[in-house]
């Protein structure tokens, strides 16, 4: 009889505290469904606010650099074309507009509509593609007068004439839709600004230099797209090179010596082999074609590596990358990298920023598209 006391008891508990749980939840959707329109109006609210919050942010005094986008013309579902945004102070710059980059960009926290100038390195589809959208974004974003200045080595004024073309009719009717006050038709487009270079393998330029940020353009391989550049950019004692499309290349490393953050293009040619070797197998004879050349202009991680060792780079990120691969097989595709070079490898990825307060030798990343 004890027993069947003491087996009761519980159950009793357990069913009070069943019935209270099954109130609380009915309670709880009965009030969802009732204030519905007001909660989805607060979460709604609250998403808009954080977008143009973000928009807004204030970062710290230095350098601030957001990957727009690490891939390559592959199709990767974590990184559109190759796209790296620039915040040095009160300035901002683009380097390279990669396919799908003018949104992450915005999604970064990044105000296009603030862009001092857009750097592009050569003229490949992949690195030029987005051109008409950041520079549609940063008129209409900012209400600005005047065309944005693209900085581009000879070839920059045909590009910047094609999209600008491309792009009259939309700012025709922009202007007649917003009026003039809101979208000057004065600002439309964008202003092409080529540089020359020597002759000298080593060739290098200084594109910009405006109130302590200087931006270096110097000579890559990349042939036969000719010429090809990195930038380094220099500001209150912090240092970064973009190698743009290369093959290994001596004047990229010159210009890396020592800096503090060198964001180097890397293609595994041991994987691209294994798409080669299935490319074979596809009824479509240019793909086998296009993954047998590509090693022939472009650089392994192990050889970024290398070069990221002998200049003394405090940290190497990988970007431009291919094959496409999700973060989970990283150490498949730096290979031997890390027997190079001593120093931190990120493999790149949307949504990174790296951040290098002024004055310091501070590096942060995190991510914040995610
Ligand atoms: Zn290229
Ligand atoms: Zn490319």
């Amino acid at each position: 009889m004890q027993n069947t006391n003491s087996g009761k008891k519980p159950m009793g508990r357990l069913l009070k505290a069943a019935i209270w749980v099954v109130s609380v939840i009915v309670i709880i959707v009965m009030t969802a469904a009732v204030f519905q329109k007001q909660i989805l109006t607060a979460v709604a609210t609250k998403i808009i606010q954080q977008r143009l919050l973000s928009q807004a942010h204030k970062k710290d005094d230095g350098l601030h650099v957001g990957l727009a986008g690490t891939g390559a013309p592959f199709p990767d579902i974590n990184r559109v074309g190759p796209c790296i945004v620039v915040e040095a102070g009160k300035h901002l710059y683009i380097i390279d507009a990669g396919p799908g980059s003018a949104r992450n960009i915005g999604l970064m926290g990044f105000d296009i509509g603030k862009v001092d100038a857009i750097l592009l390195t050569h003229f490949h589809s992949d690195h030029i593609a987005e051109l008409g959208e950041m520079m549609l974004q940063r008129w209409a974003g900012g209400s600005n007068a005047k065309p944005v200045d693209v900085i581009g080595p000879k070839g920059v004024e045909t590009v910047v004439e094609g999209f600008n073309h491309a792009y009259s009719l939309d700012a025709r009717y922009r202007v007649a839709f917003h009026g003039a006050a809101t979208v000057p038709p004065s600002g439309a487009g964008g202003r092409a600004r080529p540089f020359g270079l020597s002759s000298e393998e080593d060739a290098s330029v200084v594109v910009v230099d405006k109130e302590g940020v200087k931006i270096t353009a110097f000579k890559v391989n990349h042939y036969p797209a000719y010429p090809a550049v990195g930038y380094r950019v220099d500001y209150k004692g912090r240092s970064l090179v973009v190698s743009g499309d290369t093959l290994p290349c001596q004047s990229l490393k010159k210009q890396s010596q020592g800096v503090d953050v060198l964001f180097h293009e890397a293609q595994q040619p041991s994987l691209i082999k294994m798409i080669h070797a299935q490319a074979g197998l596809s009824p479509s004879p240019s793909l086998a074609k296009i993954t047998a050349d590509i090693p022939g202009y472009h650089t392994a991680p192990e050889d970024a590596a290398k070069i990221a060792g002998e200049a003394s780079v405090k940290h190497l990120v990988l970007y431009h990358i291919l094959p496409p691969l999700p973060p989970v097989l990283n150490n498949m595709f730096l290979g031997n990298a890390a027997k190079y070079y001593n120093g931190p490898i990120t493999v790149g990825v949307d949504g990174l920023l790296i951040s290098l307060p002024a004055n310091s030798d501070k590096i942060s990343i995190k991510q914040v598209l995610k």
